[in-house]
């Protein structure tokens, strides 16, 4: 059955209430296992006055049913004060009982822990006593520590090979760079071959002398004679030396 009532400052939930009219007595539970820890029977000292209530109840309606009349009015009233008495008596159980309870729990609590966690309350072997939680609980709480440290590790990694591609990638855009400098030099170069170094104009390709001027636009090897690039510091047929 579940309960309201408060175990320490903490409200129990799984007890049996095993509490008949002449008596008190309950069953704690660990919330995991379900080992019982049951408290002691304790008699109701209400139980005597009750049934003898209850007897001179019964007497008045035994009267009452006979004579009728005078004795039927006695009987009534009997009745009526024995009713009285009865729900009397009945508040004293309800508060003999709460009673009860309090001593039972008071003693359960010496058996059983309550989880900061999940609130239930659990016997020795289902209680981490380190963790202030039951074994579920601590297992949960270690689980998600770890998850905790696996993410923030996955992050860290994360970060650092974006820290990685982006050198990589400020790497490839210098090495493009430097590529495009280069390819601009040699082709600045290519294009200086066809200028005219006396007068300036523009050579077209494959032309030995300049048009506008008559200068030549390639060296001739004054050994082979073969015809070089006008840049070239030696014959590329030969190796001898150029002018
Ligand atoms: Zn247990
Ligand atoms: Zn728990
Ligand atoms: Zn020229
Ligand atoms: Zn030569």
């Amino acid at each position: 059955m579940k309960g309201g009532y408060i175990m320490g400052e903490f409200v129990i939930e799984s007890y049996d209430d095993l509490c008949d009219e002449s008596g008190f007595q309950f069953e704690f539970r660990c919330e995991k296992c379900g080992r019982p820890f049951k408290s002691e029977y304790v008699k109701s000292r209400n139980v005597a006055a009750r049934n003898k209530n209850e007897k001179l109840g019964n007497a008045a309606a035994f009267l009452g049913g006979l004579f009728g009349g005078k004795a039927g009015e006695l009987g009534d009233l009997i009745d009526r004060g024995s009713d009285f008495a009865n729900e009397m008596a009945g508040d004293r159980y309800e508060q003999e009982k709460q009673a009860a309870f309090e001593a039972a729990e008071a003693i359960a609590e010496k058996s059983l822990s309550h989880c900061s966690r999940c609130g239930c309350w659990f016997c020795s072997d289902c209680y981490d006593k380190k963790a202030g939680m039951c074994k579920d609980c601590a297992e949960e709480v270690a689980q998600e520590e770890r998850d905790r440290r696996q993410e923030a590790e996955d992050r860290r990694r994360e970060e650092e090979e974006r820290i990685e591609e982006e050198k990589r990638e400020a790497e490839e855009r210098r090495r493009e760079e430097e590529e495009r400098a280069r390819e601009e030099a040699e082709a600045a170069a290519e294009e200086q071959k066809h200028i005219c170094p006396k007068c300036g104009a523009r050579v077209p390709d494959g032309m030995r002398f300049c048009g506008n001027c008559g200068t030549a636009m390639i060296k001739v090897c004054p050994k082979c004679g073969a015809e070089n690039d006008r840049m070239n510091n030696f014959c590329q047929e030969c190796g001898a030396k150029l002018k």
